[in-house]
């Protein structure tokens, strides 16, 4: 999402384009389950506004995904409140976490506060997964870059292009349960992962 917003103009913080700009961000949404995308995330990786996680929301739905994945950066600020304003997806998706400790205290601070299924995804070449589904992860795995130095562990992965365009992408991207892009992919990419899981 913060790839196709940049691509567009965006300037300033993501979420405030889905109030200024709802029709683009509901089309990068339309865009990714066109191409196969089961979930969606909603665009409020930064942190929210009330008003701006209501339509974030609002959005992803109407792009017909299968399932909403509320997007939060696993360092936000206010956790707690961020969570309860996208309480309505169906998954937590705490991401990019920059530290073991980071992600560790997110997973913690989020099943206190909600019953949704809560996936953790680390900017790390290490993580430590088993730490992060003992404190209540459903999902532990990885997000953008750096890309994990072994991923055989991870049930979810969601890596930044790093450079390769989308056949060279996917041939390195490794399996996991769940597998996404991050910045630097596109729709095109997500074609190309798509089709590796028919
Ligand atoms: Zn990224």
């Amino acid at each position: 999402m913060g790839t196709a917003l940049l691509a567009r103009g965006l300037t300033g913080r993501a979420p405030e384009w889905n109030l200024s700009h709802p029709d683009v961000v509901r089309g990068v949404h339309a865009a990714h389950v066109a191409v196969g995308a089961e979930l969606v995330l909603t665009n409020t990786f930064v942190g929210a506004s009330t008003e701006e996680a209501a339509a974030a929301m609002r959005l992803a739905r109407e792009s017909g995904a299968r399932y909403v994945g509320a997007s939060l950066w696993a360092g936000v600020a206010d956790l707690e409140k961020q969570i309860a304003q996208l309480a309505d997806a169906d998954s937590l998706w705490l991401e990019a976490a920059t530290s073991p400790r980071q992600a560790l205290a997110a997973v913690r601070t989020a099943v206190q506060v909600t019953a949704l299924p809560v996936v953790i995804t680390c900017a790390l070449r290490s993580a430590p997964l088993d730490e992060l589904r003992a404190a209540g992860a459903a999902a532990a795995g990885y997000a953008c870059s750096p890309w994990p130095l072994d991923a055989t562990a991870a049930d979810v992965v969601k890596l930044a292009a790093e450079g390769l365009g989308p056949e060279e992408w996917v041939r390195k991207v490794p399996s996991a349960r769940l597998r996404g892009g991050c910045c630097g992919t596109d729709e095109r990419y997500l074609a190309a992962l798509r089709a590796t899981a028919r």
